[in-house]
């Protein structure tokens, strides 16, 4: 094997080396508008004059504090010639246990269940070929170490560096690499795995053609959609009938839900296929319908009901993201744009408002909303409020519908022992 080709660091310091000061600087949404990660270090000689600087931006894949701390590290080793006898300083205290764990000691395979498990990996190589004496120590805190601070400053200049170009793609040093399209995934395998199988998953509900008949299923933000119905904390809430509920939530999504015109396509002996809705004998008895049905009681309407409750939504999202933390200021006609978007046409409602009252939210609201907010911040806010309106449908409207229902197909002869049969008329008779 040819040592030299594998280099991270094109950087040869020479063997005066004494100290390396070493620091990473991580930049994320909100306070910036993208992930981006740098590094930086400074080379000391035994006099404590600067050797040699150097700073970079590295590419943002896996982005996170650590990981920026551990590529310094990772590249000052690199520039290090053979048997260098250094004292590495660091700010960051889980750079040090880290290493302890990871790198001073015996290999252990819980390392690759470590994120950033495949830069551990190459300190390690390093480490081992150039025959490195390393000891890592933590600058103490509020020392005010005036090269901590130097180092600090070139870490934090990189990222708004104009003449950098992002570093050239990872020569990692390690035995054996998982690519996934490309990309070596250096986060915890098992966990990368299970986030492929969920977004395949996904995927194949997203095509399924309940999802495609009015409208192409990319109008959906199928991620924030999974966030809003997955959200664990409602599950364990302890609210009588809770489970019904979470039942009605996902037959709502996946246009399961027992209405008329579904029992029609189910059991023509028993409903009659030109039969309209019950409440309102106009139109067929569809999902969309329990929500647009112009049946008036004095008590009961489902269509203000509906309206009502949409808006109520609107107002709450709207009140959240006023109040919550943007990227950039948001602009006066933020609130008007926001009541603008057609999720919110009720009357009649428009296809993007159907589907929010579905639980499948459309992208247009978090495009919209994106130009503002991080995507963690979107996704919280609309989540509570949106199981909070899917209660009011279920209670408000859905119940109410069912207990109606349940009077009309008695009113019809039809039997919950006839409902229950899962044979053809000629058996019942
Ligand atoms: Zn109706």
């Amino acid at each position: 094997m040819n040592e030299l080709v594998l280099r991270i660091s094109d950087i040869q310091l020479p063997s005066s080396v004494f100290t390396l000061y070493i620091d990473g600087s991580f930049l994320s949404p909100p306070s910036h508008p993208a992930s981006s990660m740098a590094y930086a270090w400074t080379a000391i000689d035994p006099d404590g004059f600067i050797l040699e600087s150097h700073y970079n931006i590295i590419s943002s894949i896996f982005p996170s504090a650590l990981r920026s701390e551990v590529f310094a590290l990772l590249h000052g080793l690199d520039s290090l010639p053979r048997n260098s006898k250094i004292t590495v300083t660091t700010d960051c205290a889980q750079l040090l246990s880290l290493w302890s764990l990871y790198v001073d000691a015996p290999f252990i395979s819980r390392m690759l269940k470590e994120s950033n498990h495949l830069l551990w990996s190459s300190i390690r190589t390093i480490m081992l070929q150039k025959n490195l004496d390393v000891t890592l120590i933590k600058v103490p805190a509020h020392a005010d170490d005036p090269l901590n601070n130097h180092v600090d400053a070139l870490a934090k200049a990189a990222h708004t560096d104009s003449h950098l170009s992002s570093c050239p793609p990872l020569e990692l040093m390690v035995p054996c690499i998982l690519q996934f399209n490309s990309l070596s995934v250096d986060m915890n395998i098992r966990k990368f795995i299970r986030n492929i199988f969920d977004a395949k998953s996904l995927l194949t509900l997203a095509v399924l053609p309940r999802f495609n008949s009015y409208s192409s299923t990319s109008d959906i933000d199928w991620a924030c959609t999974k966030f809003c119905l997955n959200n664990n904390k409602h599950f364990v809430s302890h609210r009588n009938g809770h489970s019904e509920f979470c039942g009605f939530r996902i037959k709502l999504l996946l246009d399961m839900l027992p209405m008329l015109t579904t029992l029609q396509r189910r059991k023509p002996h028993l409903y009659n296929p030109n039969w309209l809705c019950p409440q309102c004998n106009s139109f067929p008895e569809t999902l969309d319908h329990l929500w647009t049905c112009p049946y008036i009681l004095p008590e009961f309407s489902p269509l203000q009901t509906f309206k009502t409750l949409l808006l109520a939504l609107r107002t709450t999202y709207l009140d959240n993201f006023l109040s919550a933390s943007s990227l950039i200021p948001l602009l006066d006609s933020f609130a008007a744009e926001f009541m603008a978007l057609n999720c919110w046409d009720c009357d009649p409602p428009s296809i993007s408002c159907l589907r929010l009252t579905r639980g499948l939210i459309p992208i247009s609201l978090t495009e919209f909303l994106g130009i503002y907010f991080s995507s963690p911040t979107i996704w919280s806010i609309l989540d509570t409020p949106l199981h909070d309106f899917h209660f009011d449908l279920y209670v408000q409207i859905w119940l109410c519908r069912s207990i109606f229902f349940h009077h009309w197909e008695l009113a019809q002869g039809i039997t919950k022992k006839m409902k229950s049969s899962a044979l053809g008329p000629s058996s019942i008779l």
